[in-house]
C-alpha cells in the first residue's frame, strides 16, 4: 500500500482527534527536534499530552507515542518494565500511522528504536525476539 508522505494538517490533525484520549488536553510547543527527550510527554496526573505541534508527519508521531502510552495504561500505575511500554506506545504509534494510510516519518522512529533499546537492562534474558528486532535492527541476534 502506497502510503502519503505529504498529508495536509487538516488530516494530520483529523487523524490526531480521533486518538486523543478523552478528557485529556493537548499542548503543542515548538521545540528543535534534535532535543527528542522533551518532544513528547504524557502528563497522567494533569491528563494533557505534551508534543511537537501536529503540522507535519513528525509531531503526528510523537502524539501517537503519547497516546499510546495513555491508552496502554502506562504511568505510575503501571508495573510493566519501561523497554515494554516504550515497545508498546510505538507499536500504538505506527499502526495508527499505517492505518491512517500515513508514512511512518524516519527520525522519531529511529529514535523510538533507540529509546526502547536504552531501556533492556544489558542483563536481560526475557526479552521477546519482536522487540529486540524493533530495538537492534539486524544485529538483534547478538543481544539475545
Ligand atoms: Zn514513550
Amino acid at each position: 500500500m502506497r502510503r502519503d508522505r505529504n498529508p495536509s494538517e487538516a488530516r494530520l490533525r483529523s487523524v490526531a482527534r480521533k486518538h486523543k484520549p478523552k478528557g485529556w488536553t493537548v499542548r503543542e510547543r515548538d521545540v528543535p527536534f534534535e532535543v527528542f527527550t522533551t518532544l513528547g510527554s504524557a502528563v497522567h496526573h494533569e491528563r494533557r499530552i505534551e508534543t511537537l505541534p501536529l503540522t507535519d508527519r513528525q509531531g503526528l508521531f510523537v502524539f501517537l507515542h503519547e497516546c499510546g502510552h495513555v491508552h496502554c495504561k502506562h504511568g505510575a500505575r503501571s508495573d510493566l518494565p519501561r523497554w515494554q511500554e516504550e515497545y508498546e506506545a510505538e507499536c500504538y504509534a505506527i499502526d495508527a500511522m499505517h492505518a491512517a494510510g500515513i508514512a511512518v516519518p524516519r527520525l522519531p522512529l529511529q529514535e523510538g528504536r533507540h529509546n526502547v533499546a536504552a531501556q533492556i537492562p544489558a542483563d536481560a534474558t526475557d526479552i521477546p525476539a519482536r522487540v529486540l528486532q524493533f530495538a537492534y535492527g539486524r544485529k538483534w541476534r547478538d543481544h539475545e
